[in-house]
């Protein structure tokens, strides 16, 4: 199904196509914990920006590979480019408009990126 998406101030639009149930990751690294990011990463084929490009500022830190891409106007980062899988996008499951019919927390420890990695990678291919 079809899910729309947006920032706090609504300048950054976007729809992307997932399932009716559908499984986030929860991770504890240094910027997710802080910003509560509920991951859910899909090829870049299932994601469309409807409005916002000129809003959107990017945040890079550590490696540089993931493109940590909010909103200039209100600070919500409603999706990124994340390092696990740089040729799909990342949404945040809190920044939908309307929730999934289930969602399925999965504990991510991005603390250890490097041990745990290779459990996300992929997934944008599917
Ligand atoms: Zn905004």
């Amino acid at each position: 199904m079809v899910y729309k998406g947006s920032c706090h101030c609504g300048a950054i639009c976007f729809e992307v196509e997932a399932p009716e149930n559908i499984e986030a990751e929860d991770c504890n690294c240094s910027i997710c914990s802080k910003s509560g990011f509920l991951h859910m990463i899909v090829p870049k084929s299932s994601f469309k920006l409807l409005s916002g490009k000129e809003q959107i500022k990017i945040y890079t830190f550590n490696t540089g590979v993931a493109k940590h891409t909010f909103c200039k106007v209100c600070g919500i980062k409603p999706f990124y480019t994340p390092r696990s899988n740089p040729d799909g996008v990342d949404i945040n499951v809190r920044c939908l408009d309307a929730e999934p019919k289930s969602i399925k927390v999965v504990k991510f420890d991005g603390q250890n990126w490097e041990l745990h990695a290779h459990t996300l990678s992929h997934k944008s291919e599917e």
